[in-house]
């Protein structure tokens, strides 16, 4: 069941992960599975997707971090108020029991894939979780992560002030020249971070998801903002999670996205 209306949802809990980013917890009754994402209304404000940081059918929790102008906005609600959820959308990470699983994460993509890894361990899967930041301050979730069974966690940060010093992709690289056996790689994060672990992915064969974040507004495959070249598939429904194979036929992937309006940008 998905709502595509949104409905007002309480705002339980906020949780501060670094100095840009927080977590807010709302009481809301989704089915989510891991990397799938929802889209929050602020009314007069703004609508945007996040990717569901946790859900138990009970609670939702978004980790936000404050960039921009309806972030910014969403960084003022306090406990009590409410705030339009739909959803959820996309499709979500995949795994098969017992597998051997590595996870990369940068910035807030590091919060669906603790989502993904609490999942899958639980159907026996081993987990490598890469996290990276360019500050120890802007490093978020170690404390949960630490307290999953069955999970490695790994830190890097670009000026050495925790972990490695240097990327998260550095670290996926030493595991895997080191003897490390993946049988499914994970990434959720910049999207040059990403480019540089399906680069690895490739070089390695080992089967890889990529969470692919193009500017989507409806969520549900109808309007096209969030279309790639040159397969013109609408990021919102093919994705936000894809496979390796999908990205390899995505021109623009590591090179250029489109803003609000269509315009191409940069990353
Ligand atoms: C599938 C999907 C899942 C997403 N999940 C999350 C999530 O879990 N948490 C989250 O915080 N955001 C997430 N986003 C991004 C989010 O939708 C907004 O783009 C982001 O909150 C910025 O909106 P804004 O209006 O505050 O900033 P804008 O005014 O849109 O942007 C302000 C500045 O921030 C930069 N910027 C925009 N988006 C980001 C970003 N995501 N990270 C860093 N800089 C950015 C812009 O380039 C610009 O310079 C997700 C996006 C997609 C498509």
């Amino acid at each position: 069941m998905r709502d595509d209306i949104p409905k007002m949802h309480r705002l339980k809990r906020v949780v501060e992960e670094n100095s840009i980013t927080k977590t807010f917890v709302f009481d809301c009754d989704f089915q989510v599975q891991p990397g799938q994402f929802i889209n929050i209304w602020l009314p007069r404000i703004d609508e945007k997707p996040m990717s569901v940081a946790f859900a138990d059918g009970k609670e939702l929790s978004l980790s936000i971090a404050n960039v921009g102008s309806f972030s910014a906005a969403v960084h003022q609600l306090k406990e009590g108020d409410q705030a339009g959820l739909r959803g959820p959308y996309g499709q979500p990470f995949r795994w098969e029991a017992k597998q051997k699983i590595a996870m990369v994460g940068g910035g807030f993509g590091t919060a669906p894939l603790y989502f993904t890894a609490f999942h899958a361990i639980q159907d026996g899967c081993e987990v490598d979780l890469i996290v990276g930041a360019r500050r120890k301050d802007l490093l978020m979730y170690e404390d949960r992560i630490s307290k999953l069974k069955h999970t490695s966690l790994h830190l890097a940060t670009d000026d050495g002030s925790a972990g490695h010093n240097g990327y998260n992709v550095q670290v996926l690289q030493q595991l895997i020249e080191g003897g490390k056996k993946f049988d499914m790689i994970m990434t959720c994060g910049p999207e040059v971070m990403m480019a540089a672990v399906a680069k690895l992915a490739e070089k390695y064969k080992i089967p890889a998801q990529i969470s692919l974040e193009r500017y989507m507004k409806c969520g549900f495959g109808l309007c096209g903002n969030c279309v790639v070249d040159p397969t013109g598939d609408t990021t919102c429904t093919k994705g936000p999670v894809v496979p390796l194979e999908y990205v390899q036929q995505v021109a623009e992937f590591g090179k250029y996205h489109r803003d609000s309006m269509g315009k191409k940008k940069e990353w």
